[in-house]
């Protein structure tokens, strides 16, 4: 005989820690990773690949190579006509740019012309992680992700710098559905005059939540979930777990312990334990839903005085829902798998490997 709950189920309504978005957590009809795991997947066109080694003059010169050197990692770039060949990593100025960086001495008049019309000043950069077209990160060696995020790194450092740039995204597209038209292992990094939305509203609420309450909410996040039931993964440096409103089924977020604002906070021993949380998780993330195509970003902020109140993290968002009206028209999302039960999948899946050097 089947048993019916004593009440009508509602889904529950969950809000952001921080921003003012809402989510509804279809937990009646509550999916598993199993559930989206079958899912086709496309692949992007196979052809001769400009970011593959021997390739090079096929991208604009790099504004930053990787070469192996005797006395480790030498740090240049291209000129002109000069490509550097067998290179580890190499970032490259987008070939069709959404930000282009300003000429010579052009004033801020000329840049914002009033609140509504402005100039889309800035860069828009592509980080080839590898000379092997397949090294994504789930599969990638940690000495290699290791280069990668030095490069984010070094990135970041010479971008926010500039006086037109107020913030530096670093994201990452993982498969055709998720908007990566080259299938060869690649991040982006675009530098814009302005603080994005969603960026612009955890900086302001956790400015608010420093004042009153003289500390880091970001802190008091990582140390509620930590040994929640959305807590995926833990290690000397970092954290890793779904959030209470996630927006994604399996959608997790990687902190770092130390309360640092931006990636140039990290040591080099934080890098390396980044690289390998990340493969960690990715790695999980693969095996469990058959490699969906996702998204990830960095949140940070570039901006000194956030240093007491904002913190660093990377958000993975996997693309396994399709946003239709309701969420286009409200910004209101319905999110079928819970946080909870991500979590606990990823949590299986996902052991780190700290003793993994090559
Ligand atoms: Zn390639
Ligand atoms: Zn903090
Ligand atoms: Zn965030």
């Amino acid at each position: 005989m089947l048993v019916r709950g004593p009440v009508m189920p509602f889904n529950e309504l969950r809000k952001d820690y921080l921003l003012d978005r809402w989510v509804v957590i279809a937990t009646e009809r509550g999916r598993r990773p199993t559930d989206f795991a079958k899912q086709e997947r496309q692949q992007a066109k196979t052809g001769v690949c400009p970011m593959c080694l021997g390739n090079e003059h096929m991208t604009p010169p790099a504004v930053l190579v990787y070469l192996k050197s005797s006395k480790g990692i030498k740090k240049t770039k291209d000129k002109d006509d000069l490509r550097h060949e067998n290179w580890l990593i190499r970032v490259i100025p987008n070939l069709f740019p959404a930000f282009s960086p300003p000429e010579d001495k052009m004033s801020q008049k000329q840049l914002m012309k009033d609140s509504y019309l402005g100039m889309a000043v800035g860069h828009h950069e592509v980080l080839v992680e590898s000379p092997n077209h397949d090294e994504h990160p789930a599969n990638a060696r940690i000495t290699q992700l290791v280069h990668v995020v030095n490069g984010y790194i070094d990135r970041l450092l010479e971008l926010s710098a500039k006086p037109y740039v107020q913030y530096v995204s670093i994201f990452r597209n993982h498969g055709l559905e998720a908007g990566a038209s080259l299938s060869h292992a690649h991040s982006q990094i675009i530098a814009t005059p302005f603080v994005p939305r969603i960026v612009k509203e955890e900086i302001d609420a956790s400015r608010e939540f420093w004042k009153q309450n003289k500390k880091c909410v970001f802190c008091d996040i990582i140390e509620k979930e930590r040994a929640g039931p959305r807590s995926i993964l833990e290690n000397s440096k970092f954290v890793v777990f779904s959030p209470f409103a996630s927006v994604n089924p399996m959608e997790f977020w990687i902190f770092p312990k130390e309360h640092e604002t931006s990636l140039l906070d990290m040591s080099q021993v934080e890098v390396k334990a980044f690289a390998e949380t990340l493969k960690s998780c990715l790695s999980g993330l693969k095996v469990l839903v058959n490699d969906p195509p996702y998204n990830f970003g960095f949140h940070l902020a570039i901006n000194k005085e956030a240093s007491d109140y904002y913190h660093w993290h990377l958000e993975v968002y996997p693309r396994l829902a399709i946003w239709a009206g309701f969420e286009k028209s409200t910004g209101v999302y319905i999110n079928t798998m819970t946080p909870e039960t991500t979590a606990e999948s990823l949590r299986k899946v996902s052991a780190c490997e700290p003793n993994e050097t090559s």
